[in-house]
């Protein structure tokens, strides 16, 4: 039967929640004592290895090389006995398969010594490496279930941590996750292959201009995290967001994000108290955030944390998104990481602020005080240029997923087209450099001049371009068009691989100027200026929402993918498929099998979607407006009834004539035996087709008595916390 009361019954729930208050949090925790103490972290290490382990342990972490075997087994034991100290009773190798998510497998330190006595090992040979009976992952045809093995295997570069369950602590050692053959079966491998090339690339860079000391070139990464919070009460009595994670049908509530009155408004009890449980935990895993605040839509937060080495960001962006599942729960509250939870008002991304440092700490994305410095400063600004410009395609692949789509294109997030925000400062500098303004020792000084108060300009201006996919922020580029719900290693890696190709080039054209008898300065700005020149097209500063850009872009030969399936097709090309072996991000059948999975999980997605919506339509719409109908056929014969009834008779006609067409489209796609196509037809007919179902339900919505209304509407779960 269809009615109300669930509804009701959750909006009693929402209203008369308590807030959870730990005692101890409220007493003030000191967070430089509690932050990184669940992790193995340099005072730790200290504290526990002997000084020569503890030496080679960092000299290993700090160029980011493989750990000397012969030490393995002293790590092990320091690792074993501080987590034993902190009442951990089982370990696990914790890694990001491609499903979005990490994975973990828990084995205790339970083993039996000679005489058949209980006590706790942890080897070296289990810190180093694992084999996870791990052959339900996607793995793109990598492996077949007989051959089922894959490995994982301890990065030492990110801290070993440890979490906290209700009953009980687990040891989990961050690795990757890779198959029999070697091939990368995980998110993390192909990050951190990347990070080689452009360590590599940068540091050749950096010995041209006379850096003799920096041994390493890192990028750093700062993933800004969009989520929503829904009470679970609500998120319970919404199959649709049980299954799919957002929505997909609810009337437009009379008031959504149209008064502005959320974004950085002051923070409720509830949610602060959410946030500060969760802030706490990822406090004692060493994970620095720093910022919190409501965001646009109502119901929408972010938080931010202090930046890290890229492949450090990308697990503690993992844990984030799962402490904040999980700390949600213990306040009622669902957190949503999906792109576009709510139709109609904002979705949510995951801002990628990236970088490049040196081992001495330099920003190589910071201008500095000398002309040098300078000059530098543009090498690596163009590169980047370079980079996104000829792998535009590959960075939209890297961001692309169903949930996206309903966000890049929609005019709130960063459109599909991928072009470069420099802001007005550095278009200045780029235009004179192009018109040759600048040249020789004075012309040099004045382009110092131009760019050194950059980062400081950019953090006074209030108004930056929101609205680009790729902005550049005073010190560091932000990639804006990734998506809240997904794994960051795959982006960054495209990007990191991207401006490492640029770096090579740039290096081999310097070095043929400079052998031929150019000044390093000379052949630094003909490089950077053939570097400029090359890449207009990729420069936007206008509007990137507006109907014009998306004509422009095309003048200029940008691609515009606006959908998953011609988004990841870009992968597969033979250029991009060389260009990522070259930078051995992936081999060439890992960029195919990556390319399976990917597809696959995208028809996935939406046939899981078209069930729910069908279920929802038959379980939930129809019977309510049954309802409606049976209620206004037995209220009389006034005119206003005989409208009434008219009005919604046409909302039910269309409601199932809509199905209908679903259905067809739904099944001319299962029927299609290629899954290139499939996804193509699920993206042109079958989405559609949804839209159209739920513009019919909403209008049933918005017709029937909201005593028969079964689903939590809009306004409830966005606006009652
Ligand atoms: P906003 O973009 O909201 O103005 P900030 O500029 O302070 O905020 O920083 C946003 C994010 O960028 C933070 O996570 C911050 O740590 C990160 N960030 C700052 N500098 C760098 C850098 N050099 N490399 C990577 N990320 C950075
Ligand atoms: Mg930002």
């Amino acid at each position: 039967m269809s009615d109300a009361s669930g509804r009701l019954w959750a909006i009693r729930e929402v209203t008369s929640r308590q807030i959870r208050s730990l005692p101890e949090m409220a007493r003030g925790v000191k967070v430089a004592e509690t932050f990184g103490s669940n992790t193995f972290d340099t005072s730790a290490m200290k504290k526990k290895l002997p000084k020569s382990v503890f030496g080679s342990l960092q000299e290993t972490i700090r160029r980011g090389s493989r750990l000397e075997p012969g030490i393995a087994n002293e790590v092990a034991h320091a690792v074993k006995e501080w987590a034993l100290e902190k009442g951990a009773t089982h370990f696990c190798h914790w890694f990001q398969p491609q499903t979005g998510l990490t994975a973990e497998k828990h084995d205790a330190f339970l083993t039996f010594d000679d005489e058949g006595l209980p006590m706790e090992r942890f080897s070296g040979a289990q810190l180093i490496q694992s084999e996870p009976d791990a052959s339900s992952f996607p793995s793109g045809g990598m492996r077949t279930t007989f051959e089922a093995r894959g490995y994982t295997a301890w990065d030492p570069s990110s801290p070993i941590f440890i979490v906290e369950g209700p009953n009980g602590k687990t040891l989990c050692v961050p690795s990757v996750f890779i198959s029999y053959h070697g091939d990368a079966l995980d998110n993390k491998t192909p990050l951190l292959r990347s990070m080689e090339a452009l360590s590599e690339r940068a540091l050749a860079i950096l010995r041209l201009f006379g850096d003799k000391t920096s041994v390493r070139v890192v990028p750093t990464m700062g993933a800004e995290q969009e989520y929503f919070l829904v009470d679970r009460a609500f998120y319970s009595l919404r199959p649709d967001l049980v299954s799919c994670g957002r929505t997909l049908l609810g009337a437009r509530p009379p008031k959504g994000q149209e008064l502005e009155d959320h974004y950085f408004g002051s923070i409720k009890d509830r949610v602060l108290a959410f946030m500060q449980e969760a802030e706490h935990e990822l406090y004692k895993l060493g994970i620095p955030i720093k910022t919190r605040h409501n965001e646009v839509a109502p119901s929408q937060y972010e938080t931010a944390p202090i930046f890290e080495e890229a492949n450090v960001a990308s697990d503690h962006n993992q844990i984030v998104m799962e402490t904040m599942t999980r700390v949600a729960r213990r306040h009622n509250f669902a957190c949503l990481l999906h792109e576009k939870p709510f139709a109609g008002v904002n979705g949510s991304g995951k801002h990628c602020n990236w970088s490049m440092q040196d081992s001495n700490g330099r920003n190589l994305l910071e201008p500095g005080a000398t002309p040098q410095r300078n000059l530098e400063f543009l090498v690596f600004l163009t590169a980047t240029l370079r980079g996104v410009h000829r792998r535009a395609g590959l960075l939209r692949a890297a961001i692309a997923s169903s949930g996206n789509d309903h966000r890049l294109g929609a005019n709130e997030a960063p459109p599909a087209i991928i072009s470069v925000f420099l802001g007005e400062q550095l278009t200045h500098v780029l235009d004179a450099i192009e018109k040759g303004e600048i040249g020789g020792q004075a012309g040099i000084d004045k382009i110092g001049l131009g760019i050194r108060q950059l980062p400081e300009i950019a953090k006074d201006q209030t108004d930056r371009n929101r609205t680009s996919p790729f902005a550049f922020t005073g010190n560091k580029f932000e990639f804006r068009a990734v998506s809240s719900a997904a794994s960051i290693s795959i982006p960054v890696a495209f990007l990191n691989a991207a401006v490492a190709e640029a770096l090579g080039e740039f290096e081999a054209a310097l070095k043929d100027r400079l052998a031929r008898g150019a000044s390093l300065p000379d052949a630094v700005l003909a490089v950077v200026k053939e570097a400029i020149v090359a890449t207009k097209a990729i420069r936007f500063e206008g509007n990137n929402y507006s109907a014009e850009w998306v004509d422009e872009a095309a003048r200029r030969g940008l691609p515009n993918l606006r959908r998953t399936p011609e988004a990841l097709a870009e992968m597969v090309k033979k250029d991009a498929r060389e260009f990522l072996a070259r930078t051995r991000v992936f081999s060439e059948t890992e960029v195919e099998a990556r390319y399976h999975v990917k597809i696959e999980r995208y028809i996935k997605d939406i046939e899981i979607e078209v069930e729910a919506l069908k279920s929802l339509v038959q379980t939930h719409v129809l019977p309510a407006a049954y309802r409606q109908h049976s209620l206004l056929s037995s209220a009389g014969a006034r005119r206003a009834i005989s409208v009434a009834l008219e009005r919604l008779g046409g909302h039910m006609d269309d409601v199932l004539t809509r199905v209908g067409e679903l259905q067809e489209a739904s099944d001319r796609a299962s029927a299609e035996a290629s899954l290139e196509k499939r996804a193509h037809l699920l993206a042109e007919e079958v989405v559609p087709a949804m839209a159209s179902v739920r513009e019919a339900c909403d209008r049933v919505e918005e017709s029937v008595a909201d005593e028969f209304w079964s689903l939590p509407k809009y306004r409830e779960m966005l606006l009652l916390v």
